[in-house]
């Protein structure tokens, strides 16, 4: 065993090196690299990927793998649930026929380019083959995938979120359609009085990203560790728990957008900084899941950063430093202003409140798709009519429709629906930290600390030692419960929308 073992740490020492190598490259490009290395770049990063590539394809690797695994029962708990994941994740690559997968990637590179053209042009017959085939490649994958447990669309949600099922999202689902979607009808009937005025004026980007800076005390993330630059598409990125940088965006005529971006991907970054550092040189590294990950930026950017108590505390600050843009505005102004509640079209401008409809109306098509209920020719059709259904709105052309989203014509079908879980997670588990301590005052502390402490404590510091079904139930003390997440939305809006 321990022959295998030296092998196993040995390999992945060097895959974490390449890795870190490779996320600096990426940090870089979508950050301050100068437009004119692109092409260097690219030839520089094909042979780290081929070099990543060969390290952990090679046969001894896998070997080494394989028999650590036969003798798994030996292992402490951590490297057993990793040893467990790895050869999971070998079995896996072993069944794609190598021809497939070569066609897929070549598929991806036009689809993206055909898809961003179709886009623009708001034309889906354009985009329509391409989709057609990446979910015929989906549709193989599941069988090529297939086991006692898992089979269809289950592989792919498996994929995402381990260990959730369609039966656990259709129950998860089922709740909102039944209880969420005619309170949102309520509440989307009503409007809301109060001074809007600064909604979309002019507020100075840099004093913007002063304000960012501020929210980076706030939620005490450590510089010594951790850094902000900005992108169009805010993201953040983690080499491990001692290197953490996130981006934000500053719209000059948008505050609110630089704020919840700020405090969004600073829930990322706080979960990446709070993994146990023991576990920086192991696979186990990391958030768990894409599921849990969304759970921690939507717990700081909705549950605590769009809270009452929160701006209670911190929008006199906000008004020092936007002292005219904000001359007349109240605080509670400002609260419904950034907790506005509308029925739109774009997922990614959606609220609070109507969000997870967005991506019921997905995870409906992508289950029929792999199903082969609905074809792509249907697709427009059946995405147009559920808007209509659960948001009452009508789509007026492809591009604000079904080509709204990059995710298909990324190849990933079943990533969707974590996106909804995340919140939903996020509620349970603010119910259960609110058992433990006064969450509602500590989000109007001056900082988050006690906070952080409670998460760190109970999910962050575990990184992917154990799967997100158990992380999960290890810190709430029961298994997914999506009546949380509606009565934390019915409780919050009702009040803010005086619905009884
Ligand atoms: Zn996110």
């Amino acid at each position: 065993m321990q022959k295998y073992l030296d092998i196993y740490f040995d390999t992945n020492k060097k895959l974490r090196a390449l890795q870190y190598a490779m996320s600096t490259i990426h940090w870089d490009s979508n950050t301050e690299a100068p437009r004119g290395c692109f092409a260097q770049r690219g030839k520089n990063s094909a042979v780290i990927s081929e070099l990543v590539y060969k390290l952990s394809t090679d046969k001894v690797y896998i070997d080494a793998i394989k028999n650590i695994y036969e003798q798994r029962e030996k292992l402490d708990p951590v490297m057993r649930h990793e040893i467990e994941k790895q050869k999971c994740e070998v079995d896996k690559t072993s069944r794609i026929p190598m021809e497939e997968y070569i066609k897929f990637t070549e598929l991806l590179e036009n689809a993206r380019q055909m898809y961003f053209d179709a886009k623009a042009k708001s034309d889906y017959n354009l985009f329509k083959p391409y989709l057609e085939q990446i979910i015929t490649y989906n549709k193989n994958y599941t069988v090529w995938q297939q086991t006692d447990k898992l089979s269809g669309y289950d592989v792919l949600l498996d994929e995402y979120e381990k260990g959730f099922t369609q039966k656990d999202f259709d129950n998860f689902f089922n709740v909102l359609r039944e209880k969420l979607v005619p309170f949102v009808k309520k509440v989307t009937s009503k409007k809301l009085k109060f001074n809007d005025s600064w909604i979309n004026a002019y507020f100075p980007a840099d004093k913007q990203k002063e304000f960012s800076q501020y929210l980076e005390g706030v939620m005490c993330f450590d510089l010594n560790r951790g850094l902000m630059k900005e992108s169009e598409h805010p993201f953040t990125l983690s080499v491990d728990s001692t290197n953490v940088r996130f981006t934000t965006h500053f719209y000059e005529n948008m505050v609110a957008s630089a704020i919840f971006s700020t405090i969004h991907e600073l829930g990322h970054a706080t979960y990446e900084q709070q993994v146990d550092p023991a576990l920086n040189d192991t696979m186990s590294g990391g958030g768990v899941s894409m599921g849990m990950h969304e759970s921690q930026s939507r717990f700081y950017e909705n549950i605590v950063g769009r809270s009452y108590e929160f701006w209670q505390r911190h929008y006199p600050k906000l008004v020092e430093t936007f002292p005219n843009e904000l001359k007349g505005v109240t605080l509670d102004d400002f609260y419904k202003g950034i907790n506005l509640a509308e029925c739109s079209l774009i997922r990614t401008e959606a609220d609070e409140l109507t969000y997870a409809l967005h991506i019921m109306i997905r995870y409906e098509i992508e289950k029929r798709m792999i199903s082969g209920e609905i074809g792509v020719e249907e697709l427009p059709k059946e995405w147009n009519k559920l808007y209509k259904e659960y948001l009452g709105v009508d789509v007026p052309n492809d591009k604000m429709g079904i080509l709204q989203d990059v995710h298909w014509a990324g190849g990933t079908i079943g990533y969707f629906p974590t996106y909804a879980l995340g919140s939903a997670y996020a509620s349970q588990i603010y119910h259960k930290m609110s058992q433990d301590i006064d969450t509602k005052k500590e989000m109007g502390s001056e900082n988050l600390k006690q906070i952080n402490l409670w998460l760190k404590d109970k999910i962050h510091k575990y990184g992917s030692t154990m799967d997100p079904k158990d992380i999960l139930k290890s810190a709430t003390g029961e298994a997914f419960n999506p009546n949380y997440y509606v009565d934390y939305l019915i409780n919050k809006y009702g009040k803010i929308y005086d619905i009884k």
